[in-house]
């Protein structure tokens, strides 16, 4: 299953934990039942997946500001479609995440959501989902 996930920003991160499970329930069969793996596969080599605080926006805020300090903007890069620092920071966050879910719920601690992160936007993005099964 893929879903879309529009970006409005160069530098973005936004929170798909709802999307997820919507995805979720759609695709488990008495969902409330389902126990096993969801494997969140993000096929671009400028954004990312990750699983932070969802509570507080400053976090995002904050790991972006990060991420630039870490990846500047201007440097020496040879890559010529000028987007290195992006492909950069894709490559740092990461292009899948991993989460068990139990009773048909993404098992995921109490301010943790899932972050699908753009770093060359605004586009229009895929995320792939995957479900194993544990029964
Ligand atoms: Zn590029």
């Amino acid at each position: 299953m893929i879903f879309t996930v529009k970006t409005r920003s160069k530098t973005e991160f936004i929170d798909i934990t709802l999307q997820v499970q919507e995805q979720l329930n759609q695709i488990a069969k008495s969902a409330d039942l389902f126990r096993g793996l969801c494997m969140l596969f993000v096929p671009h080599t400028t954004a990312a997946i990750t699983i932070n605080e969802s509570a507080d926006p400053s976090v995002q805020t904050d790991i972006q500001m990060v991420l630039n300090k870490i990846v500047p903007w201007e440097a020496a890069y040879r890559h010529l479609e000028g987007n290195s620092p992006a492909h950069v920071k894709s490559t740092l966050v990461g292009a899948s995440e991993l989460i068990a879910i139990d009773n048909g719920r993404l098992v995921l601690g109490t301010w943790q959501g899932i972050f699908f992160c753009e770093f060359d936007g605004p586009r229009t993005r895929k995320v792939h989902l995957n479900l194993l099964n544990n029964h």
